[in-house]
C-alpha cells in the first residue's frame, strides 16, 4: 500500500468493539484469543467482549500459566498453545468420502465452502509463520488447495507485541515484535492510567476500508512515536535468543554432536512440540471405514516428525531413535529448511519451549551445540542412530 503515513488512526476502546462488529457486519468469521481452560486461545468469538480482557500469561520452559492483571488491557499476552494453522491447515481434514453402492462406491461431493475468516490478534511471529506456511504449502508445484481457499478469504489483524514472554526470541529470528507488512490492519494498545486506545496502521486498501467505517482520529507524530516506543521496550525485554549466524553450516557440521544424546535422553517424543509450532505442517492420510463396510473416507490428520511411523519408508523406519528425530526436527528448523524454501522454520514464538513436558528448549540446544562446535566428530556414528 502506498504511503502507509497516511494511513495511521487512532481507534478508542469503545470504538475498537465497532471494529471487530463491523468485521461480523461484512460477513467475516471472527476468530481470535479467548480465555478457555486456564489458557488463551484462538477460537470464534462473537466480539470485543470474548477477548481475554484484563488477561496476561507467564511461561517458562515447560511452564505456562495466565493470571490477572491490574487493567483491562485486550492483548497484554504472549502465544498460547494454539496457532492460527488450525484455521488454514486444519487439524482433521475428509480429503473424500465414498458410499457403496449396489455395484461399487460412489464418492460423494465435497462441500469446499471456506468461510471468510477475520484473524484478529495475530503476533508479528505469527504472521511471519502464515507467510512460512504459504510458502511451503502454496509456493512450489504442488498447491494445498484446501490451505489456499482458506487463506485467500483471511482478513489479518496483526497486534503488535508491547511485552516480551519469557520464552519470546522473535529479535533474534527477525520476525518481530513489530510486523512491518503481511496485515490488513496492525494494531498497537496503548494503555495507561489516562487513555485506551488502539494506534492502527492500514496495510491494505481493504482494511483501510474496514477502518472507515469506524469512528477515529488521525494518528499524530506523537502517537505513533508512542506505538514504536512501546514495541522497542519489547524487544529490549526479550530474553531468549537463537544466534542465527552461520546456524545452517553449525547444524549440517555436528550431526554427530553428543548434545544429540543429552537431549534424547529428556525428550519423550510426545510430539508436543510439532503440534504447538506454527510452521510445522506434516501430515498423514488415513483411510477409515464404518463397521458396517457402507461408507469409506480418507482423512488428512497433522503427524509429527517425532513419531516413530512417520519415518516408515518401505520395510523399515528411517528414524528409529529419539535421538534422530529430535536432530531431524532441529535440523529441519533451522538448516535445510533455507534449502528447501529459502527462509527459517523457525519464528522465534517460543512455543515449543514453554509446551515442551521436560522443558526442552530450542535455544538452549543449539547454544549447547556452538558451545562445542565440532563436538563429537570423531565418533564416527551412523547418522540414523
Ligand atoms: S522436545 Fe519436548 S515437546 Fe518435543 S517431543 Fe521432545 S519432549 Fe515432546
Ligand atoms: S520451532 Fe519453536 S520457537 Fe520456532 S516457530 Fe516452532 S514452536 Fe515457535
Amino acid at each position: 500500500m502506498q504511503d502507509r503515513a497516511n494511513h495511521r488512526f487512532v481507534v478508542t476502546r469503545h470504538d475498537f468493539s465497532m471494529l471487530l462488529a463491523t468485521l461480523r457486519e461484512r460477513g467475516y468469521l471472527l476468530l481470535g484469543p479467548t480465555l478457555r481452560d486456564q489458557a488463551i486461545v484462538y477460537d470464534e468469538i462473537n466480539g470485543a467482549e470474548d477477548l481475554p480482557a484484563g488477561w496476561t500469561d507467564e511461561q517458562e520452559a515447560g511452564q505456562y500459566k495466565v493470571k490477572r492483571r491490574d487493567d483491562n488491557a485486550l492483548f497484554a499476552y504472549n502465544v498460547g498453545p494454539h496457532s492460527w494453522k488450525k484455521f488454514l491447515q486444519l487439524p482433521s481434514l475428509t480429503l473424500w468420502k465414498a458410499q457403496k453402492t449396489d455395484n461399487g462406491f460412489k464418492v460423494e461431493e465435497r462441500d469446499e465452502a471456506t468461510p471468510r475468516m477475520a484473524f484478529i490478534g495475530v503476533r508479528p511471529c505469527e504472521l511471519r509463520a502464515i507467510a512460512v506456511q504459504d510458502q511451503v504449502l502454496t509456493g512450489g508445484d504442488h498447491i494445498d488447495p484446501d490451505y489456499a481457499r482458506r487463506r485467500k478469504h483471511a482478513f489479518i489483524v496483526t497486534v503488535q507485541c508491547t511485552q516480551a514472554g519469557n520464552t519470546c526470541f522473535c529479535v533474534s529470528m527477525g520476525t518481530g515484535p513489530r510486523a512491518e507488512e503481511g496485515f490488513d490492519l496492525a494494531v498497537t494498545e496503548i494503555i495507561d492510567t489516562h487513555r485506551h486506545e488502539f494506534v492502527i496502521e492500514a496495510g491494505t486498501d481493504t482494511g483501510a476500508e474496514i477502518l472507515a467505517r469506524v469512528p477515529h482520529r488521525s494518528a499524530s507524530e506523537a502517537d505513533w512515536q508512542n506505538a514504536q516506543s512501546a514495541t522497542q521496550r519489547t524487544a529490549e525485554q526479550m530474553g531468549r535468543q537463537i544466534e542465527t549466524s552461520g546456524i545452517r553450516e553449525l547444524l549440517y557440521r555436528n550431526a554427530e554432536h553428543p548434545r544429540w544424546d543429552e537431549v534424547a535422553d529428556r525428550c519423550l517424543a510426545c510430539t508436543n512440540c510439532t503440534m504447538v509450532c506454527p510452521t510445522c505442517f506434516c501430515t498423514a492420510v488415513e483411510d477409515v471405514t464404518d463397521l458396517a463396510g457402507q461408507t469409506a473416507e480418507r482423512i488428512q490428520r497433522w503427524d509429527s516428525c517425532f513419531n516413530s511411523r512417520y519415518s516408515y519408508i518401505h520395510g523399515g523406519i528411517v528414524r528409529p531413535s529419539t535421538r534422530s528425530r529430535y536432530r531431524q526436527w532441529l535440523t529441519h528448523k533451522l538448516a535445510y529448511w533455507h534449502d528447501q524454501f529459502g527462509s527459517s522454520g523457525c519464528v522465534g514464538c517460543g512455543r515449543c519451549i514453554s509446551w515442551c513436558p521436560a522443558g526442552i528448549d530450542i535455544t538452549e540446544e543449539v547454544a549447547a551445540i556452538r558451545a562445542n562446535d565440532g563436538g563429537g566428530m570423531e565418533q564416527g556414528r551412523k547418522t540414523n542412530e
